[in-house]
């Protein structure tokens, strides 16, 4: 399969068309932004630490039955993938507060949240990825009902999944965001999971281990996502 034209250009990421209708090439690049894409700076290893360590989530992820989208690792920087028409709202689970649920709502960060809370966004740069829900969603077209469901019943089993092997990792998934869409009228997990879109904290420390590090200038962002990958048995060798 040949990687062929450039699709789209995201703000980590860059997708290729390939010569198989049913395949992407995802490139992930070092570009890391935050507040909308209104900063953004090149970080280092970040485009081939991440893809080795999404590729790492989606297998377990695939293992315990979720249906994503990976396919295999091609280079240090590209994953082949399974072309989906994506849905445009992400899907973000918590478990502790933080970020926007802290300014929205006034909860001190840190709070055990049980059960778990599920909120979607509308994926909209310029708009600032505002809040939706899924009645919104229906009525406007983006998913129906049924998919709504499955895609919040999915975002859940992704959690228990994860919440197990970073605690085992000495460390707490606070929240993370995952995007879905349909591959052959079937909902896939797509996009990335990497320590770009979630939080992780050390369970002892609390220390920050993803990229807040970089929204709250906190430094170390890289070392931060290398030592997440060591905790959790990611192959980060050669890199
Ligand atoms: O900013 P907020 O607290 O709503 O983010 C919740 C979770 O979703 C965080 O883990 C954050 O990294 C992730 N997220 C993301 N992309 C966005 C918005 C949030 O990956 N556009």
């Amino acid at each position: 399969m040949q990687k062929q034209a450039l699709l789209y250009t995201g703000k980590a990421k860059s997708v290729y068309e390939t010569t198989d209708p049913d395949h992407l090439v995802l490139v992930f690049r070092d570009d890391t932004s935050a507040f909308d894409g209104k900063r953004i700076e090149q970080l280092a290893k970040k485009g081939h630490v991440n893809n080795r360590f999404n590729a790492f989530i989606m297998q377990k992820l695939a293992d315990a039955g979720i249906p994503t989208h990976f396919e295999k690792l091609l280079t240090p920087d590209e994953v082949l993938v399974k072309r989906l028409n994506m849905i445009p709202v992400e899907c973000v689970v918590r478990n502790y507060a933080a970020g926007s649920l802290c300014r929205r709502v006034g909860v001190e960060e840190g709070r055990p949240l049980t059960p778990p809370t599920f909120e979607l966004f509308y994926k909209d740069d310029a708009l600032g990825d505002p809040m939706v829900n899924e009645s919104l969603a229906i009525t406007l077209g983006w998913a129906t009902a049924e998919q709504l469901a499955e895609m919040k019943a999915l975002t859940y089993k992704v959690n228990d999944v994860l919440k197990v092997l970073f605690d085992q990792g000495g460390m707490l998934l606070v929240d993370f965001k995952l995007e879905f869409g349909l591959f052959h009228g079937q909902i896939v997990l797509g996009d990335e999971f990497s320590p770009d879109g979630c939080r992780l904290w050390d369970k002892e420390t609390k220390k920050k281990l993803d990229k807040d590090r970089f929204r709250q200038g906190l430094g170390g962002v890289i070392e931060a996502y290398e030592e997440v990958s060591h905790r959790i048995g990611v192959d980060l060798s050669g890199i």
